[in-house]
């Protein structure tokens, strides 16, 4: 019996690496750089290269693997081709093919946001939940959904983008992709950012977060559980939008956990009370029930998840 498994997450400045016991123990983790040279030609190399020495160097067989799971930061489609990874330098190629044959190992590979929902659902603030929406509030906002124990794709690789979900039809602004509206907009560091500065030039309220500059989303957080008001409205719009989004999700596919991750949901409880208030509000009584939890596994949800998914192929 295969004990073992890797999980890979593939970053646009580091790539993090982890051995793990097919029960979903942690064995080793490390990291490399992510080399960008030659549009990216160098990474799958250099993650193969990078396994094999390790599981040499801790003394586990190549044939006790199970296989390999891999997360990237762009499309994925099912057969394991990636569609363009702007962060890496890649174009349209299938990165199954190159790391199996690079490692003689089989590989299973998938959207990162979506990897770490599954890592999440496994081992992190999920588990114990089969049907998990997680949505990581990060310099963007990134979801991944497992439905059933199962990663959802989508037929464009696109499952799970819930950044994007127009929510602010108000919005005058472009986001990153192109729209006006989205989610991230609004709920990511970013946002948050953005929004706190618009609350303090538009009113004379005083506020801890006058004259702090540059200013952060942590320092509108921080401010936000000390009691200042400007801060907490700015977490109250968050909590509206996020609450919202969810609650769509909710009615499409009725999920038993929404787990927040990302640097935002370092805000904790006070993030969970305000988008939970909302969410309640918004959503259809019978999916009123679902749990929103914070993430747990940092930035391990990667690993974690990448290692699940090749077991999920057994
Ligand atoms: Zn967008």
């Amino acid at each position: 019996m295969k004990k073992y498994c890797v999980g890979v997450d593939v970053g646009g400045t580091t790539v993090k690496l982890g051995v793990f016991l097919c029960d979903g123990t942690l064995l080793k983790k490390w990291e490399i750089p992510t080399n960008k040279e030659d549009h990216g030609a160098k990474i799958v190399p250099e993650i193969a290269s990078s396994i094999q020495e390790t599981l040499q160097a801790e003394g586990i067989a190549y044939d006790a693997v199970e296989g390999i799971g891999m997360g990237v930061p762009g499309p994925v489609l099912e057969d394991g081709t990636v569609n363009r990874c702007v962060n890496l330098g890649w174009g349209v190629f299938c990165v199954k093919k190159a790391l199996e044959e690079a490692t003689s190992l089989p590989v299973t590979v998938g959207n990162d946001a979506t990897v770490a929902a599954v890592g999440e659902a496994w081992q992190g603030g999920g588990k114990g939940y089969s049907s998990v929406v997680m949505i990581t509030l990060g310099t963007g906002v990134g979801g991944g959904i497992v439905l059933h124990g199962k990663p959802l794709h989508g037929v464009h690789g696109a499952g799970g983008e819930i950044g994007h979900m127009f929510v602010v039809p108000e919005e005058t602004e472009v986001c990153g992709c192109g729209k006006k509206g989205c989610l991230e907009q609004v709920a990511s560091a970013t946002g948050i950012v953005k929004e706190a500065r618009k609350a303090l030039a538009s009113s004379m309220m005083p506020s801890a977060l006058r004259g702090v500059d540059p200013l952060t989303a942590r320092d509108v957080c921080d401010a936000a559980k000390a009691g200042d008001e400007l801060a907490k409205g700015v977490l109250e719009k968050l909590g509206h939008y996020l609450g919202l989004a969810m609650s769509h999700i909710a009615e499409v596919i009725d999920p038993e956990a929404f787990v927040i991750g990302g640097g935002v949901s370092k805000a904790g409880k006070i993030l969970i009370d305000v988008s939970e208030k909302y969410f309640k509000e918004y959503s259809f009584h019978a999916c009123r029930s679902a749990v929103i939890t914070l993430a747990t596994l940092g930035n391990d949800a990667g690993i974690y998840g990448a290692a699940r998914m090749v077991i999920d192929e057994e």
